[in-house]
């Protein structure tokens, strides 16, 4: 009954949001008959989710929203397709994303924008914006993306949900498609923080395909979320609360806070100084590694190969020129002329070492306290079209969430607020970040306001 309700309400709802890129119903019924019949058993018995197109699964195609993509098949599933379906969920579908996760808005997909469930003309976010779309408007009962520098916490965030990126190497990265692999990381979208901590123990753990995941055990009681942390200390950090925030924001932020304080918790002011490094680090290292990782859309290895060709050099150039979009496009140009011989040790090794100041500002940050809260975005889902002709605002808007990415730790986002805008109650979403390897305390810390 459930995977039915699901499949019905994408039915009537997605010819709108578009957050589907494909929807396997036949199978999801299958599976769903399956779990009746008690042949399918776990800990996600029954329970309809949906995946980001980034990840491979062998049922239908794994795009990433690219024409580079279209129509491919994976010859295998990802690691975390296969435990989600090993505990018994059931996939009700791929769903659309910011070509190759580049993005902040889901306007940068080969088959169409989505749409902000919570307003027509807005956008859900990106790059996991069809994932959070589809949880926000009861597409899904959870859902799978990638966050590389944002792209779970900022589409949680602009759409109302919880969504929770962990600690880089907690997740196994095999079978997703590679943008920057310091960076991606693998993490669920719920409505609830005990429903996110459920999905990441299903997802989490030690994986010898993927050599950074990392071998550290998962804890049994990570879904247990409603044990109360004791002594609890929350950071607040300056540089987080700009002024140039929404003033909503700001203002669920406070409410946090006072939250927290209620609740016995103490407020200890932390310094993140390098957090303005944290936009221009993160573009050099990203569009570095992603121009790295996408050279094997050659039209040869692999991909959208032209029929156009004269000669080989031809076939290359002519296939990834009709295969990728402008976005990706520019982001290999910049990966390129920052690894490129003469500007490497002025861009990307200098990125390195302020990566790793990055780092260490958490590092000093969590001697002082348990979790930093801090806003996710600094407002409100913003208006289709509004940042497309102006790379630069769009990539701005990740300054509260590519810190968290280039430090490997975990990060998640819940329902904070609501933001007005000209009229539209639009939702806001807070962040609380936490040390590596943190998170089934982070969670309960998440639980505590929610
Ligand atoms: N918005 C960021 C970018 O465009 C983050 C993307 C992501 O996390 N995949 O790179």
């Amino acid at each position: 009954q459930a995977t039915r309700a699901y499949l019905d309400r994408i039915e009537s709802l997605d010819g709108k949001l578009h957050a589907y890129h494909e929807v396997f119903a036949e199978r999801a019924m299958e599976r769903a008959r399956d779990v009746d019949a008690g042949k399918l058993t776990g800990a996600l018995a029954g329970v309809p989710v949906a995946i980001k197109d980034v990840l491979a699964t062998q049922r239908g195609t794994t795009t990433c929203s690219s024409r580079m993509l279209e129509g491919f098949k994976a010859p295998y599933r990802a690691t975390v397709v296969r435990k989600l379906e090993e505990a018994g969920a059931i996939i009700l579908g791929k769903t659309n994303m910011d070509e190759f996760a580049m993005g902040s808005s889901c306007e940068h997909c080969a088959w169409g924008p989505v749409t902000n469930p919570w307003g027509e003309n807005r956008v859900p976010g990106g790059s996991s914006g069809g994932a959070a779309a589809a949880m926000a408007a009861d597409m899904c009962a959870g859902s799978i993306g990638s966050d590389t520098g944002g792209s779970i916490r900022q589409p949680a965030s602009l759409c109302g949900v919880v969504g929770l990126k962990p600690t880089y190497g907690r997740v196994s990265r095999w079978g997703l498609v590679a943008f920057a692999s310091s960076l991606d990381q693998l993490g669920p979208f719920s409505h609830t923080i005990a429903d996110a901590a459920l999905l990441l123990k299903v997802m989490a753990g030690h994986d010898p395909l993927d050599s950074t995941s990392a071998n550290i055990a998962v804890p049994d009681d990570l879904d247990d979320v409603d044990i109360k942390p004791e002594k609890l200390r929350i950071g607040l950090a300056k540089q987080y609360m700009s002024d140039q925030n929404d003033p909503a924001m700001n203002e669920a932020i406070e409410k946090a806070k006072q939250v927290y304080q209620q609740l016995g918790a103490e407020i200890v002011e932390v310094d993140l100084p390098h957090t303005d490094y944290g936009i221009p680090v993160y573009y050099i290292v990203a569009t570095a590694e992603a121009s790295s990782n996408l050279a094997r859309y050659d039209g040869v290895h692999y991909g959208h190969r032209t029929t156009q060709a004269e000669d080989l050099v031809d076939l290359y150039s002519r296939s990834r020129s009709e295969g990728f979009g402008d976005e990706v496009k520019r982001r290999i140009m910049l990966g390129t002329y920052a690894l490129s011989s003469g500007y490497y040790d002025a861009y990307y090794l200098r990125a390195l070492k302020v990566r790793r100041l990055i780092k260490q500002d958490f590092d000093s940050a969590f001697e002082k306290c348990d979790a930093i809260l801090c806003p996710t975005t600094t407002g409100p889902a913003f208006k289709m079209g509004e940042k497309t002709d102006d790379p630069l605002s769009m990539y701005l808007n990740d300054v509260y969430t590519v810190p968290a990415s280039l430090a490997g730790i975990p990060g998640v986002t819940l329902p904070g607020g609501f933001a007005d805008a000209e009229g539209q109650r639009l939702p806001l979403g807070i962040q609380l970040l936490g040390p590596a390897y943190q998170e089934a305390k982070l969670l309960r810390i998440a639980r505590c306001y929610e």
